[in-house]
């Protein structure tokens, strides 16, 4: 039966006071030393000996904590309870997860808000429920271990003091700019408050996590303890209730109503070298939002809500809530089994061998590398110190990576490992040798792998005994930077193995893509496209800058020849082939000659481009808009027609693995939502007689394949 607006306002009401009645209970019913526990679904609050009230979340049914609307709606009835109530020495929110404080909002919930209106009432309840608990008279901290993102930071940001362990797993951060929005439960204001605007504004806008150590520095937390003192550390800012922060007299001063437009119009040149407002409108709109009423006013609340709603319903942020989705499908793949590496051995010391295991050592693997070159193991070690250095900071966990990882010339650990993977030269016949060795040596769980990128899998398990043991698991250079890790499953490959494959790949934080043996597998196939249409438009006389323009009008990250210079024409030399097929032959004769000449691109200072300390010297040269649409078109096509034979070859099956491969793969414009998504966007008959055109075939031949079917 529906319920009257009326009752169901009174029904509300009634709960209310029956929380406050429970609480109030509690407290004169509980006998001195008692404590007390409230289960809610989501939340349990215990009283301790001090008085002091723990506001644990435990999601239910969720191996991770989420603000979702259930969630905020039980924190909302808490809070409730607790204004006024001066009971209590303090609160405390923490998890009673082990897998970390909030991980944000929930994303899926928020992509089903499609109504503006819709979303600005549900951040505005949530900003409601923050500022009640900003405003308790009695002191609150947020005890932070593991994440602590999104709406979960925005949540401790509401809170008078934030604590947060050192561990590796602890990390802070407001990456809603990344999902086309940004903060809308009062973080992105209390961000600026708390850091002033200029510290603020970029750690909201650069979307970016940190550790326990830098949020420290930077003054997010207030304190850094071992997850063994977390408590006794909130129990002792309850106790002594040191001075809460406050925003300084400069970022007062900069809060000023004619400062804002000067300092926001200096944050929008910088973001716009980085970001363009019709592609990212979301951080354009925080400095707007900032120069408008900045973040000391209270109306900074309602101006955020507003804006986050008008965000919501952009192409960008359905886009980018699409990447999202691609990004959990992929984390979700090899999710059922229980697959752990502990050791794994890598045979190859060289560019990927060597960087693969500095990954794995860093991530917490034993690792033992082999190699008959001694110089590439030294190598390998020292850009394992390196890596470590970058990503962990602390001396004693660099001593314990370093320790994790063992040269092994002589291959000993092939006896002991989980895992080996296969990362030496480019030949068929070595590699068979290898995995001989290998199989006579190896446990008889273990499992095989190989990073080829060019030779079948097939061709490579021949002369297994169990060629369903071997799976390929393709790296993309520089390894600790690409996302991105194809899971090739070759004709023996047994479907487990590959899933093993996957749950490995995400134990060492990388993205799974499960993908068929066939040459150059998905991504380097579609990638491939993209440099033959660049070198024929060079080698007819199209202007570099041009070619280049076009590249990042497509909304790739640099144009090709950028790229080109990036990863190192001597590297570009050896892949040509592999990459662009029968078509690299002039290619290679251009790139061949600016090898001869040293000219290797960036790391010479000359390549395609000339470069002064570092920097690409751009040639001056006025750009013809039209030249570089048509040349867009054309590289496009390049990309477009090489993942429609990827989809017909059945390397994947359907749009969604092209359009991560895209994006994770080769940085496709992720605001497009990936290269068939993008596709989708254009008329489907005129894309048809382009292509059609483009493969010199008739139309009928490309709606009748099965890549457009799938697409259409
Ligand atoms: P590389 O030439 O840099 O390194 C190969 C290493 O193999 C060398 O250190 C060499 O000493 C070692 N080696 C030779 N014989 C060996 C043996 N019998 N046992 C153990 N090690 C031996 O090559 P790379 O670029 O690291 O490529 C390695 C593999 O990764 C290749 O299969 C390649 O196709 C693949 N791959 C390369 C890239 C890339 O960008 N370079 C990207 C993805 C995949």
């Amino acid at each position: 039966m529906e319920c009257p607006r009326g009752g169901k306002r009174l029904l509300g009401w009634a709960r209310r006071i029956t929380i406050v009645l429970k609480h109030l209970n509690y407290l004169t019913e509980k006998k001195e030393g008692e404590k007390i526990k409230v289960n809610y679904q989501h939340w349990v609050l215990e009283e301790d000996a001090h008085h002091i009230l723990w506001v644990g979340l435990d999601v239910a049914d969720s191996a991770v904590n989420m603000l979702s609307f259930a969630v905020l709606k039980e924190l909302t009835e808490i809070v409730e309870s607790l204004k006024g109530n001066t009971s209590y020495r303090g609160v405390v929110l923490i998890s009673n997860k082990p897998s970390g404080f909030i991980a944000g909002a929930d994303v899926r919930e928020i992509a089903a808000v499609e109504d503006a209106n819709a979303a600005v009432r549900h951040m505005q309840q949530a900003q409601t429920v923050f500022s009640e608990i900003e405003a308790l008279p009695i002191p609150s901290v947020a005890a932070i271990q593991g994440f602590c993102l999104g709406g979960g930071m925005e949540l401790a940001l509401a809170c008078h003091y934030r604590i947060a362990t050192d561990d590796r797993q602890t990390m802070l951060g407001l990456p809603e700019v990344k999902l086309g929005i940004h903060p809308g439960f009062g973080g992105s204001v209390r961000a600026v408050r708390l850091l002033g605007p200029i510290r603020g504004l970029s750690f909201v806008l650069e979307g970016r996590s940190v550790d326990a150590i830098t949020a420290k520095r930077m003054d997010l937390v207030d304190e850094v303890a071992p997850l063994r003192e977390l408590r006794r550390a909130a129990i002792y800012y309850i106790q002594h209730k040191p001075k809460v922060r406050k925003p300084s007299l400069i970022s007062k001063l900069l809060e000023i109503s004619f400062i804002r437009p000067l300092l926001g119009s200096l944050i929008k040149k910088k973001l716009a070298a980085k970001v363009k407002i019709e592609q990212y409108p979301a951080p354009y709109a925080v400095v707007d939002n900032w120069i408008n009423v900045g973040s000391l006013a209270e109306k900074a609340f309602a101006t955020e809500a507003e804006s986050v709603g008008r965000l919501l319903t952009t192409t960008t942020c359905r886009n980018l809530l699409y990447v999202f989705s691609l990004q959990e499908k992929l984390k979700g793949v090899g999710k059922e089994v229980n697959f752990k590496v502990q050791h794994i051995h890598v045979v190859g010391a060289g560019v990927m061998g060597g960087d693969i295991a500095a990954w794995c050592a860093v991530q917490g693997i034993k690792v033992t590398l082999q190699d008959p070159s001694t110089k590439a193991l030294g190598s390998a070690v020292a850009r394992t110190y390196d890596l470590a250095k970058k990503h962990l900071k602390q001396a004693h966990l660099v001593q314990a990576t370093l320790d994790r990882l063992c040269p092994d010339p002589e291959g000993a650990g092939v006896a002991q490992a989980d895992l080996i993977l296969e990362a030496a030269v480019e030949n068929l016949a070595l590699k068979h040798d290898i995995f001989k060795k290998i199989e006579a040596n190896a446990r008889v769980d273990a499992v095989f792998a190989t990073n080829t990128s060019s030779l079948s899998l097939m061709e490579i398990a021949s002369v297994l005994s169990q060629p369903e043991r071997l799976v390929g698991i393709h790296f993309f250079n520089p390894v600790s930077r690409m996302p991105l890790v194809e899971v090739v499953r070759g004709k023996y490959t047994d479907k487990m193995i590959a899933v093993y494959a996957a749950a490995f790949v995400k134990q060492i934080k990388k993205l799974p893509l499960l993908v068929e043996d066939a040459p150059r597998f998905l991504v380097n196939q579609i990638i491939g496209g993209y440099f033959t249409e660049a070198f024929k438009a060079l080698m007819a006389g199209d202007s570099m800058s041009v070619i280049d323009a076009a590249g990042r009008r497509l909304g790739m990250p640099m144009g090709p020849l950028e790229l080109c210079d990036q990863v190192g024409l001597d590297v570009c030399l050896a892949v040509s082939s592999h990459l662009m097929g029968k078509e690299a032959e002039s290619a290679q004769t251009l790139l061949r000659s600016k090898v001869e000449k040293g000219e290797l691109g960036r790391k010479t200072q000359k390549g395609f481009y000339a470069y002064a300390k570092g920097e690409m010297v751009r040639p001056k040269e006025t750009i013809d808009p039209q030249k570089t649409i048509a040349l867009e078109r054309q590289l496009f096509l390049g990309l477009f027609n090489r993942a429609l034979l990827c989809l017909d070859e059945a390397i994947v099956n359907n749009l969604e693995w092209v359009d991560a491969g895209s994006i994770f793969g080769f940085g496709f414009a992720p605001y497009q939502g990936g290269l068939l998504h993008y596709a989708k966007t254009m008329n489907q008959t005129e894309l048809a007689k382009a292509l059609a055109a483009y493969r010199n075939v008739n139309v009928q031949a490309i709606e009748t394949s099965s890549a457009w079917q799938l697409l259409w």
